[in-house]
């Protein structure tokens, strides 16, 4: 008898959280080999991921060097998910605080990274951009 089931309890590696959960089994691949888990924390269904076979990989220097170049879309897509309240449009004279969540016509949403001199970064879906603002 397999130990796994659909509707138990399982730890999984979540994709989104980054981190080894507790998930619900979705599916089962067959007796013995999950299919799908349900993310208790972040509420994503995905395909199961072993924590034991991805701590072997962390220790190798490919996982670690993925770690510091996390690409700007995964940054941006982790910010989004964090940021709250409202969009403000983007607009050259417009003030804007670090953390802000903005609109803007171009690139889309953004938040801001950081104030470098009379300037703003924002965090964009594929890029990151130097705006001037407070004008
Ligand atoms: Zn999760």
């Amino acid at each position: 008898m397999s130990k796994y089931a659909a509707g138990k309890e399982v730890v999984s590696y979540c994709t989104k959280c980054k981190l080894s959960l507790g998930h619900t089994i979705v599916s089962m691949k067959d007796a013995s080999t999950i299919g799908k888990v349900h993310c208790n924390t972040c509420k994503t269904t995905h395909v199961f991921k072993d924590p034991s076979q991805n701590t072997k990989k962390v220790k190798g220097t490919k996982t670690r060097a993925r770690k510091k170049t996390l690409s700007v879309a995964e940054l941006w897509t982790e910010q989004i998910g964090k940021a709250e309240g409202k969009a403000k449009d983007y607009t050259i004279r417009g003030n804007f605080d670090v953390g802000d969540l903005i609109n803007h016509k171009k690139f889309g949403p953004g938040i801001v990274q950081a104030h470098i001199d009379d300037k703003v970064e924002i965090l964009f879906q594929h890029e990151i951009k130097l705006l001037v603002h407070n004008k």
